[in-house]
């Protein structure tokens, strides 16, 4: 299996580490690769868009021409997971000031989501959240300068909440998770994008 982390800006180097974690411990041959060129997402049958800056993210991924790629691989079924700057990347929908700016988004998945939505006082924290398709334990979340899903449509499920705002969400082969899971020990998140990409 062939994992491949869009590598343009922002948390790369511990998205690629989480990444071959979780392959480890559910026992996948794979490699992951840094991907900066749209070249190098040619194979890859998973893309991880990582946390960052998202209007960072979104203006290099025009400039290396991976915009068109991922939007392409992802149309024919490629699994992609955005976290946190890469769910904001994803999203059809952003807040005012965003589509104002006229920020790149990749337009995917079916949310709308609200940068920055937990304010300044509270730029990161640490939170037990229930996401019961990584299983029965609560999995540690980690927001930084997250943002929010602020609705859905379509046939997005609905994976995660917090204090009634939507932080994980699943539409067919697109994952999105506002909280930075490579951040900590656990590997389910991963994993369970794994699973997503074995088909
Ligand atoms: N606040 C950032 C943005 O809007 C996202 C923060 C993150 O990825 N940790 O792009």
């Amino acid at each position: 299996m062939k994992i491949g982390v869009v590598g343009l800006q922002g948390a790369v180097h511990e998205q690629i580490e989480a990444t071959k974690r979780a392959m480890l411990r559910s026992g996948i041959q794979g490699e992951v690769s840094w991907v900066s060129r749209a070249g190098q997402a040619n194979e890859l049958d998973g893309i991880i868009i990582p946390g960052g800056e998202s209007t960072t993210i979104g203006k290099l991924l025009v400039a290396t021409g991976l915009f068109e790629k991922v939007k392409q691989k992802a149309m024919a079924g490629t699994p992609v997971l955005g976290i946190c700057a890469g769910m904001i990347v994803l999203a059809k929908e952003g807040d005012e000031r965003t589509m104002h700016a006229g920020q790149p988004l990749l337009g995917l998945m079916d949310i709308k989501v609200i940068r920055n939505a937990f304010g300044r006082q509270r730029e990161s924290f640490e939170v037990d959240l229930g996401v019961p398709a990584f299983g029965k334990e609560p999995f540690r979340c980690v927001f930084i300068r997250a943002p929010v899903i602020e609705k859905v449509w379509r046939d997005v499920e609905t994976m995660a909440r917090y204090q009634g705002k939507i932080v994980a969400a699943r539409q067919h082969n697109l994952l999105a998770m506002a909280f930075h899971p490579e951040l900590t020990p656990d590997t389910r998140a991963h994993e369970y994008f794994l699973r997503m990409c074995k088909g």
